[in-house]
């Protein structure tokens, strides 16, 4: 028979305390369902600021439903143990059996026991003991270390059973999204606003995205580029709502009639405009950028002034804002949109580009080539061409 294993999932006391203690903890009850639903036959339930999942058979994918728990934003650790019967014999058994896989490359342990049902025989310290014994015996190369283990191996005797387990794993950390507000987060194909989506999804925000694409300048591929990227994020941040709006006309028009210095910027400032707009309509409280100071001409102090100044009644977050490229690609790797982000596909940010933009821009000056066009009109005809498509949670 297969050793049937459970997982423990913790956590973090710090984000949960106050009224809002239940409200997070339902919404990462449901989440653990949902996920679970997708691997099999599972009881989700809670106790002392942990979530049990539990397989109901033997079918269930276990390593399936790790990796997804392991995504879950609001989860600090999550343990797997070995579930058994509250006798010696078994208890014994199992810790041979399971505990080794765990230890291979580690240099020393401890066995910490616990005993809530006080109805067990042994003392925790005999409890632990013993099985420290039965531990050397199965796995000789390792060896004892009360103060500073490598590893720790946890025996509980609760109500139910015997749980043996070995170490935890780190869990995505952060808060349960849905838990703060929801945000338009500006999406393009590059490494960077995936990143902030994923970040600003971590502080418990609900991401919906806004892609501007310039068809024919940019192509198929490359929405279906945001598309996956979008789809990378809801790993993480459930299902992702992407508009889309098109840049085309505006483009053409800032090509045709104004100085290509201040290109980038004009650009800049239509995208911030139609944000605002996008997440006003669609109920979002902020707008979520990619940019990080000084990373290109129109990330400098003075660019990121006079694209915000279009922004009238909400925050602008820019998780990215302090960040070297190294680190964000550190967390672009981490959750898996990397590969995706360095295909080769344009960007309308990368169709017509200035040679020498404008590092400082003074607000007066931009505005009085803005007026070259009818801005009103053109954002108003670009947010006509509005569509949305819906990227499914992906667990
Ligand atoms: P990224 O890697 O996110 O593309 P970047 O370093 O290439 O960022 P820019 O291209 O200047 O920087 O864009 C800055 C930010 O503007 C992006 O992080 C993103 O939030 C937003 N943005 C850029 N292009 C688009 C687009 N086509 N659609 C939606 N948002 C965009
Ligand atoms: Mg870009």
């Amino acid at each position: 028979m297969k050793q049937k294993e459970i997982f423990l999932c913790k956590y973090g006391e710090i984000v949960l305390k106050g009224a809002n203690r239940k409200y997070f903890e339902d919404m990462l009850c449901r989440e653990m369902k949902k996920r679970a639903a997708a691997y099999g036959n599972f009881d989700i339930y809670r106790a002392q600021s942990t979530i049990y999942v539990e397989p109901k058979d033997d079918s269930c994918d276990m390593d399936g439903m790790f990796l997804s728990a392991s995504k879950v934003f609001g989860i600090v650790a999550i343990q797997r143990a070995a579930v058994c019967e509250k006798n010696m014999e078994d208890i014994s058994r199992v810790a041979a059996e399971y505990i080794p896989q765990f230890l291979a490359g580690k240099r020393s342990f401890k066995v910490e026991a616990k005993r809530s049902d006080k109805s067990f025989p042994l003392d925790s310290m005999d409890l632990a003991r013993e099985i420290g014994g039965v531990i050397l015996s199965a796995f000789p190369r390792i060896k004892v270390d009360v103060h500073t283990p490598d590893v720790i191996v946890k025996v509980e005797i609760r109500e139910y059973g015997a749980y043996i387990s070995a170490g935890s794993f780190k869990g995505a950390g952060g808060m349960p999204v849905g838990t703060n507000g929801r945000a338009l987060l500006l999406l393009s194909g590059g490494i960077d606003s995936p990143v902030a989506g994923y970040m600003m999804a971590k502080r418990g925000v609900k991401i919906e995205a806004l892609h501007f694409e310039s068809f024919p300048y940019t192509s198929e591929r490359a929405r279906e580029k945001v598309l996956e990227l979008a789809s990378i994020l809801a790993e993480y941040a459930g299902e992702v709502r992407v508009h889309i709006v098109s840049l085309t006309h505006i483009q053409e028009e800032l090509a045709k009639n104004c100085n290509e210095d201040y290109f980038t910027l004009l650009l800049r400032r239509y995208m911030m405009t139609i944000a605002e707009r996008v997440a006003k309509y669609k109920g979002c409280n902020a707008l979520v950028t990619g940019e990080s100071l000084g990373q290109v001409a129109s990330q400098t102090m003075q660019a990121l002034g006079v694209t915000d100044s279009c922004v009238k009644d909400m925050p602008v977050f820019r998780p990215c804002i302090g960040m070297d490229k190294e680190e964000i690609v550190t967390v672009s790797r981490k959750m898996g949109a990397f590969e995706t982000s360095i295909l080769p596909y344009e960007d309308c940010c990368t169709v017509f580009t200035p040679k020498h933009p404008k590092t400082k821009p003074e607000l007066d000056k931009v505005v009085a080539e803005e007026n070259k066009l009818d801005f009103a009109a053109l954002a108003d005809e670009a947010f006509e061409s509005l569509y949305t498509v819906t990227v499914e949670a992906k667990y």
